[in-house]
């Protein structure tokens, strides 16, 4: 290992640096430092050079959104040529939407960012901290990699295309959709095609503005009609979470006249999939078919995730509305399979 290749760990709060109060778990400020300190691997010879700073406040990664997001990718843009690589620590609850927001704003990213957590604090016994962050670094040093990952129990995933799949299990996370970047044993195991490479010559920084941004999910007997409201008057980007491969209950009867209302009035309206693996296919049942004549665009397999952070983006760039609805079904980051 080059240890003369550092990286930065940013920790922004959750479970891996959390305390134990008779509140709960919270994190404190200090706290993760000496629990890192304490783990002899990190002060190894042959382990990569490392610094680590501290957000805040520290938080539940409940309480993110996207002032957080774009601080956490404030501090590696402004460190960028510093660090070889960046590990990011965060809660798991939020973490894919993190890792997808970082994709996007971090546009021509060239350098390794991890996210990682745990479900165990570090400080308490069997913290599956400990192998998520040694882990994380020596990939953050080694540079394979070079896009926004998360790092879980084994498993390397593109950020943009992760998904929390337990909320007590220790692998935690899973990419459904995307193979994994690299499965982890004994060695390191990269999956060289499906690494992420960035067609643009440097690194720009687009941070999010806030957006109205709205996640529907259908369920069997939805009356949309108490979401004409929402829909068409307050949200700009809306993520609509149906059945299967994009299928709403009554063929869209009820809910087509208030995307086309909504679509007026220049909200953009995404289909995304309720099932964790799979596309959507507009069209291929008659339950979907009207959804795009009426405006709205696919999300194909992309997360709702990403899909939220991928409005944030687009409505945060000024671009028209059309081409928000052109770029929604377009792979601009690693995050959707254009058929
Ligand atoms: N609630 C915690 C968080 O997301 C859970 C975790 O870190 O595992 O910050």
């Amino acid at each position: 290992m080059d240890n003369t290749k550092k990286v930065l760990i940013i920790y922004t709060g959750g479970t891996i640096g959390m305390k134990n109060t008779s509140m709960g778990y919270k994190p404190a400020p200090g706290f993760l430092k000496e629990a890192v300190e304490a783990i002899y691997d990190m002060s190894r010879p042959d382990f990569p050079a490392w610094e680590l700073v501290e957000l805040d406040p520290l938080l539940d990664s409940s309480d993110m959104a996207y002032r957080e997001w774009n601080k956490i990718a404030s501090v590696i843009y402004e460190n960028y040529n510093d660090y070889a690589g960046f590990v990011v620590l965060h809660g798991t609850d939020t973490m894919a939407y993190t890792a997808s927001a970082l994709s996007f704003i971090l546009d021509g990213l060239d350098k390794p960012v991890i996210l990682t957590g745990s479900q165990i604090p570090l400080s308490e016994l069997r913290s599956d901290g400990r192998d998520n962050l040694v882990t994380s670094v020596m990939i953050a040093a080694e540079c394979v990699v070079r896009e926004v990952a998360l790092y879980f129990s084994g498993k390397l995933l593109r950020g943009n295309r992760a998904m929390k799949m337990s909320a007590d299990g220790l692998v935690a996370f899973d990419s459904p959709n995307y193979p994994h970047l690299a499965e982890v044993g004994i060695n390191v195991k990269y999956n060289a095609p499906a690494l992420y490479r960035t067609k643009k010559k440097a690194i720009s920084f687009c941070p999010f503005s806030e957006v109205p941004i709205g996640v529907i999910k259908v369920f069997p007997g939805i009356q949309f009609g108490l979401f004409e409201e929402i829909m068409a008057e307050k949200l700009s980007g809306i993520v609509l979470e149906t059945f299967g491969a994009g299928n709403i209950p009554g063929g869209g009867s009820e809910l087509l006249p208030i995307i086309k209302k909504a679509f007026a009035s220049g909200s953009v309206i995404t289909v995304c999939s309720q099932c964790p693996s799979g596309t959507v296919t507009l069209g291929a049942y008659h339950a979907s078919a009207l959804l795009k004549q009426a405006g709205a665009v696919s999300g194909f397999d992309m997360t709702t995730e990403a899909s939220v952070a991928k409005l944030y983006h687009l409505f945060s760039l000024g671009i028209s509305k059309d081409e928000i609805k052109r770029l929604m079904e377009t792979d601009i980051a690693g995050e959707l399979t254009e058929l």
